[in-house]
């Protein structure tokens, strides 16, 4: 991440981050992270990829940590902050990080672990001393920088190894796409321990000069009156947050909606990812703003992979098309590429992908094709050049009678119903057929059942589409990203 530092030092009186009602330069974010590196290396010359754990509200002292680690050649290690302790050990073992920075705020959760593991606890703001900047390693490109932990939304998180030439792949990819420049200002409400937060909001707005404001709790009202202030022009995230601000819109009296829609006019780029963007959602979003939210595809193994156009046709219900540099294909069970309509694997390759799962060289080398082709297990097609996700192999596409159904095809024609607010579709083990299509809905409208649910949706889908189960939840189980945790729900449902 050398080239985030050179170009600090380009235009050190900038604005880099406002936080806590605080504007803050690349200057003093260059000066912090310079002694937050000295105070790591300790003496010594270079962490030399030592993994060091940080749990930091996002903000000021979160980017100068992050960057202090880098420049003392360390790798970072995001703690997600709403980790309960076995999560938040289960990551400084996995990674046996020796390091672990905390703001006060957190460091007394990390207190207990600190004795019992003997890592060295750094807590900012209490014990900083007044240091003489050490001369910082030099960071090769092929050098590890980050371990991010997947979502784990199917199964437990693996800790993902980018190197600085990833990153910095990543990032370029994304400021040329969306067309990043140091005159933009974000609004950041997601999670630091995600590349959706971190990659794209974080260091792509840091890269390119642009100024990056801190919400750490998500409220849509304190979004809205930030967005009034008429200083943020790029917004990025997750569909369920889209889905909580136009419900909020929609609750406002007409003068507040009227004043919220003008100044969402005048945005730059919205951008939605992480999980599939409803129809829905896109549409009102669009009656709000006058947007069209560019939907996006990534990992945390590949950053992004395939993306709407910033100029031109983003197609509704769609991921976009390849960015560029990086390699898609889409192959069948025997890994042959399957023709234009036809679902198959998305496959990447690309300076973008990631080095190594941690620690885990048999999931890596399962991830990879013998042909070096990294292995998604989201299942897409292709319409016209476009790419159109049906979901998770492993999760979403049912398998049942000898089908292959897609949950998301399902859940999207669901959601037009007047009555639901939410649904989930997932695949429920039945010796019989495989997999039994079952539905988790949630009822905006009490008086409607879910056999008038299910009378309908035969009018709109195959029988052989149509849950055979349905449970009325009040709320679906999401993870931090705001995914649906589907191996949660099948519980739910009778097997047989
Ligand atoms: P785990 O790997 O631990 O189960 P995860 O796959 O959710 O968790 P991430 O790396 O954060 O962890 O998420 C990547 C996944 O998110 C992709 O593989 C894909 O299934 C899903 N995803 C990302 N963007 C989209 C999108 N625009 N539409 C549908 N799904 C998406
Ligand atoms: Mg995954």
């Amino acid at each position: 991440m050398q080239g985030i530092f050179t170009n600090a030092y380009r235009n050190p009186a900038a604005t880099a981050i406002v936080a806590d009602g605080h504007a803050y330069t690349y200057g003093q974010l260059l000066d912090a992270s310079a002694l937050m590196a000295t105070q790591l290396l300790n003496g010594t010359t270079d962490l030399a990829e030592a993994r060091v754990a940080f749990m930091v509200t996002p903000g000021f002292d979160y980017v100068r940590v992050q960057w202090g680690i880098w420049r003392a050649g360390g790798v970072a290690v995001p703690l997600a902050l709403s980790y309960p302790l076995p999560s938040l050990r289960y990551v400084i073992e996995d990674t046996d990080a020796q390091i672990v920075v905390a703001d006060t705020a957190h460091a007394q959760i990390l207190a207990p672990l600190a004795a019992e593991k003997g890592f060295r606890l750094i807590t900012l703001g209490d014990d900083e001393p007044s240091l003489q900047p050490a001369t910082l390693p030099n960071l090769t490109p092929e050098r590890r920088a980050m371990i991010l932990y997947t979502s784990g939304t199917t199964n437990l998180p693996k800790g993902v190894v980018t190197t600085h030439a990833n990153l910095e792949t990543q990032i370029s990819t994304l400021i040329d796409a969306w067309q990043w420049s140091s005159a933009d200002y974000t609004l950041c409400v997601l999670p630091l321990h995600h590349v959706h937060g971190i990659v794209n909001v974080v260091s792509c707005a840091l890269w390119a000069g642009a100024t990056v404001q801190f919400m750490p709790q998500f409220s849509a009202e304190a979004v809205f009156d930030t967005f009034a202030e008429g200083r943020v022009n790029v917004f990025m995230a997750v569909p369920t947050i889209y889905f909580k601000l136009i419900s909020y819109w929609e609750s406002q009296p007409a003068p507040r909606q009227e004043a919220i829609s003008a100044v969402l006019a005048r945005f730059r780029l919205m951008v939605s990812g992480s999980a599939a963007l409803p129809v829905s959602v896109l549409e009102k979003w669009q009656g709000i703003s006058g947007h069209t939210l560019l939907e996006r595809y990534g990992m945390t193994e590949i950053g992004m992979g395939i993306s709407n156009p910033y100029v031109g046709e983003r197609r509704v219900g769609c991921i976009g098309k390849p960015l560029p540099g990086v390699g898609v294909r889409l192959v069948d069970e025997a890994n042959a590429e399957v023709g234009n309509g036809q679902p198959g694997e998305i496959q990447i390759k690309g300076a973008n992908v990631f080095l190594e799962y941690w620690n885990r060289p048999e999931a890596t080398q399962n991830a990879f094709t013998p042909d070096g082709w990294f292995r998604t297990g989201d299942i897409a097609v292709v319409e016209d050049g476009y790419y159109r996700m049906l979901g998770r192999d492993s999760i979403d596409i049912i398998k049942s009678g000898g089908y292959k159904i897609s949950a998301l095809e399902i859940e999207e024609v669901l959601r037009t119903h007047p009555a639901l607010s939410d649904c989930s579709v997932v695949g429920v083990p039945n010796d019989e057929w495989g997999e039994l299509v079952c539905a988790a809905l949630v009822l905006k409208d009490s008086s409607v059942s879910a056999a008038d649910i299910n009378t309908w949706l035969r009018e709109q889908m195959p029988a052989y589409k149509i849950p055979r189960q349905y449970r009325i939840v009040d709320e679906l189980p999401r993870n931090a990203m705001g995914k649906v945790t589907k191996n949660d729900l099948k519980p739910l449902f009778q097997t047989a």
